[in-house]
């Protein structure tokens, strides 16, 4: 998200204002090559809240985004992608690609700012899931004033194409996926001088959510440099899952998988034994429960939980819907051949 520090309407106060009246763990702050509420003082607790502060970088045509944390400085802005990529992986930095598959028309004078260079590795992560994209892309002239007036309502589920792109990526290497909104609550000055908030923070902090998943309690008050590095930790290891809150609280969800010996979570990687291994899966509401291998989703499942026992090696993750819509997104838990000992 953006606040004032770059092209957000927000203070960072009013944020975190908005974040801890609807009950948010953390906040991730991105913006646009700054990292001066760092040194400011801003990063750490607000009652049980956790802010973070990375920033956003773009390449020169405005492209590639990139999303950035635990990075010293902000890096020249002539940086090319490669050097930007680069640079951060070298540094150890978390690197996750912003909104990466926007298409868009509508909107003039917001044109799309996609990342257009795959080729690249060392980056970590993949925004798999924007509300700013996925609200300006399906914008018409006929659903426009709907579509302002219900931004929550608005949002279906993540595009088939950067899933797809993902699940392939991951077929490669682990790359965890994430969920933002992307939030500016820009400012709109009607024709009758009335200024109004579009797409507060609060409204959007009820949409897309991360949720990451700890070994150990993180708890208000704990350190911040080690908070943050087991927020990085966790990201990278894709030890998370992006849900919108809309559809409802999605805490509680589990998506695991077990052998006789152990059991591994998402972003980790399972030798398969002769038996099997038994994917599980337990949500907090009734739902309907879809398995993807390699791409490919699997049948549907009504409940709150499903169990599948899988023998192929490849990459499996779930989706999870209400009402036709999105609700849950997992992180893919890899399985391989018991002889390779890669984890
Ligand atoms: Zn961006």
């Amino acid at each position: 998200m953006h606040s004032i520090y770059s092209d957000g309407s927000g203070t960072i106060e009013e944020i975190i204002d908005a974040g801890i009246s609807v009950g948010l763990d953390y906040l991730m702050f991105t913006d646009h090559f700054n990292l001066k509420p760092i040194e400011n003082g801003y990063e750490g607790w607000n009652d049980n809240l956790l802010s973070l502060f990375g920033y956003e970088h773009n390449d020169m045509n405005d492209e590639n985004h990139y999303m950035l944390f635990d990075m010293d400085k902000v890096m020249p802005k002539d940086y090319t992608v490669e050097e930007y990529v680069k640079t951060a992986a070298k540094k150890g930095a978390l690197g996750i690609i912003a909104h990466p598959d926007e298409i868009r028309s509508h909107l003039v004078s917001y044109p799309p700012y996609p990342w257009t260079h795959w080729e690249l590795d060392g980056f970590d992560s993949i925004e798999i899931w924007n509300q700013m994209s996925h609200w300006m892309e399906g914008l018409t002239k006929w659903n426009k004033v709907w579509r302002w007036l219900h931004p929550r309502s608005s949002l279906i589920t993540p595009t088939d194409r950067i899933l797809e792109k993902w699940d392939e990526l991951n077929l490669q290497r682990r790359i965890s996926g994430i969920g933002g909104v992307d939030a500016h609550q820009y400012i709109h000055k009607l024709s009758i001088g009335i200024k109004v908030k579009v797409f507060p923070y609060k409204v959007l902090f009820k949409t897309i959510r991360t949720h990451l998943l700890f070994y150990d309690p993180l708890n208000p008050g704990d350190h911040v440099i080690d908070s943050k590095n087991r927020f990085i930790n966790a990201i990278r290891s894709a030890r998370c899952f992006i849900s919108n809150y809309k559809l409802g609280d999605a805490r509680g969800f589990r998506f695991w998988a077990e052998t006789d010996a152990k059991s591994y979570n998402m972003g980790q990687s399972v030798p398969i034994p002769e038996e099997g291994v038994n994917l599980q899966v337990i949500l907090p509401a009734d739902a309907v429960i879809r398995f993807v291998y390699n791409g490919k989703r699997g049948g549907r499942v009504t409940g709150d939980s499903a169990t599948r026992i899988v023998k192929e090696p490849g990459v499996y993750r779930v989706e999870v819907y209400q009402g036709g819509k999105g609700w849950i997104y997992s992180n893919h838990i890899r399985l391989e051949k018991e002889d390779s000992n890669e984890s």
